[in-house]
C-alpha cells in the first residue's frame, strides 16, 4: 500500500514508519522533526517532508489523493502544554486534524485517526455523589470503545481541553461515517512507552511525561516527584505491543476495522505513579546506576505547584482490549518490570552516548 503517515516523526509515529517500511508499504511521511527517524530517511520506499502543517509549504490534498491509507498522529500530547498552551492544543489537535480527516473524506481514502483514552477523562469512582459499593473495584475505571460514559472537569480546569478536543474530532469522524459513509478507524492508545518516547528535561525545550521526568532524576540524582502523592493509576503499554495492534489495524481484515474505534492498552499493567516511581528507582539501583550520582529521594508536591493553574487528573484509566483481541486476535505480551527495564536502558544508553559527547566537544 502507499500509506501517508502523518506525525510520522513522533514517538510512536517513528515506531509505526519502521514497521511499515519493514513490511515493505511505501510511505510519505511528513513530520516536523526528523530525528527519531533519521536511520531509515535514505529508505527507497520512503518520501520524508519535513513540514510543520501549520504552515504553507505543503499540498494535503495532493498527498492524500495520491495515499491508499492515511494515518493520522500529528498531536501535541503532553499534558503539561495543555496547561501552558490550551489554545494551540485546541488548534493543532481539533481544527489541524479536521483538515486532515475533511480531506479523506474528499477523497474517500480509509484515515487511521489516532486519538487517546484521555477521552475518558475520570473514573465513575470519583464522582461526589457516585454510590460505589467497592470503589476499588477495577470496573469503575475500566473503559470500553462502544459504552463507556465519558466523565471530565469543569472548564477553569483547562487540562481537559486535549480530551474535549479529541473527542470533538472522534463525534465529527464518526458523523461523516453516518452521514457520507466515511471509513475511519479510530485508536485510543493508553499511556504507550518504550524507547523514544518523550526526550530528557536536559536535552530540549518542553515539558516530557513522567517517564522521562523520572529518568531525568535519576540520571542527574535529583527529586522524583509524585503529583499529589502519587496515587494515580496508568497501564502502561509496551511500543512494540501497541504497534503490533496497529499494524493489524492497518491490514484491516475482512474490513473489521471500518468505523470503529479501538482501545489499544495492557490491562495487566496497571501501576500508581508511586509505585512506578519506586520501581524505576529500584531497577536503576540494580542495573543502570552511576556510583557518583545518588539515588534521588521521591517526594510529593500538589498538582498547582507541578504544572500551575488549572490541572486536573485522569485518576485511574484502565483499558477493555476485548475488541482488539476478538476482531484482531491481539494480545499484548510485555509486561510492566520489562518494559521499564528496556526503556530505562534505552535512555540510560542516549544520555551516556550524548554526555560523552559534549564532554568531547567541550575539550575539542
Ligand atoms: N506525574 C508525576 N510526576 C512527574 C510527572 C507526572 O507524578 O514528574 C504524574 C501526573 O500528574 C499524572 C501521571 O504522572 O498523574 C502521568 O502523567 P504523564 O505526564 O505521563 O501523562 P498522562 O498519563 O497523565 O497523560
Amino acid at each position: 500500500m502507499k500509506i501517508l503517515n502523518l506525525g510520522a516523526g513522533g514517538f510512536i509515529g517513528s515506531h509505526l514508519t519502521h514497521r511499515l517500511l519493514n513490511e515493505g508499504h511505501t510511505v510519505t511521511a511528513v513530520d516536523l522533526e526528523t530525528e527519531k527517524v533519521i536511520d531509515c530517511l535514505e529508505h527507497p520506499n520512503l518520501v520524508f517532508f519535513q513540514q510543520d502543517i501549520r504552515k504553507p509549504g505543503w499540498d494535503l490534498d495532493a498527498l492524500v489523493r495520491e495515499s491508499d491509507l492515511v494515518m493520522d498522529l500529528i498531536a501535541y500530547a503532553n499534558p503539561g502544554l495543555y496547561l501552558r498552551i490550551p489554545l494551540e492544543v485546541f488548534q493543532l489537535n481539533f481544527v489541524e486534524n479536521l483538515k486532515i480527516a475533511e480531506a479523506c473524506v474528499r477523497h474517500g481514502k480509509r484515515l487511521i485517526q489516532f486519538s487517546t483514552c484521555e477521552v475518558y477523562g475520570r473514573s465513575a469512582a470519583t464522582l461526589k455523589n457516585a454510590h460505589v459499593a467497592d470503589p476499588e473495584d477495577p470496573i469503575h475505571a475500566t473503559f470500553s470503545e462502544d459504552t463507556s460514559e465519558y466523565i471530565l472537569g469543569p472548564v477553569s480546569k483547562h487540562r481537559w481541553i486535549y480530551s474535549c478536543a479529541k473527542q470533538l474530532l472522534e463525534r465529527v469522524l464518526h458523523a461523516y461515517g453516518i452521514e457520507q459513509g466515511f471509513n475511519y478507524t479510530i485508536i485510543r492508545p493508553f499511556n504507550f512507552i518504550g524507547p523514544k518516547i518523550d526526550f530528557l528535561l536536559h536535552e530540549k525545550e518542553g515539558i516530557p511525561r513522567v517517564f522521562s521526568f523520572f529518568m531525568d532524576a535519576l540520571l542527574n540524582g535529583t527529586q522524583m516527584k509524585l503529583v499529589n502523592g502519587g496515587v494515580q493509576r496508568r497501564c502502561y503499554s509496551y511500543i512494540d505491543d501497541a504497534i503490533e495492534c496497529t499494524y493489524r489495524i492497518v491490514e484491516n481484515p475482512g474490513g473489521v476495522c471500518n468505523q470503529q474505534i479501538f482501545n489499544i492498552g495492557s490491562p495487566a499493567n496497571e501501576v500508581s505513579i508511586r509505585q512506578m516511581a519506586e520501581l524505576m528507582r529500584e531497577i536503576y539501583a540494580e542495573k543502570f546506576r552511576d556510583p557518583a550520582v545518588r539515588l534521588p529521594e521521591i517526594v510529593s508536591v500538589t498538582g498547582e505547584e507541578f504544572y500551575g493553574q488549572g490541572y486536573d487528573d485522569s485518576d485511574r484509566r484502565i483499558p477493555d482490549i476485548s475488541k482488539a483481541q476478538k476482531l484482531l486476535g491481539w494480545e499484548p505480551r510485555w509486561g510492566i518490570r520489562d518494559i521499564l527495564e528496556t526503556t530505562m536502558r534505552y535512555y540510560v544508553g542516549e544520555y551516556r552516548k550524548n554526555t560523552a559527547s559534549s564532554v568531547v566537544a567541550g575539550n575539542g
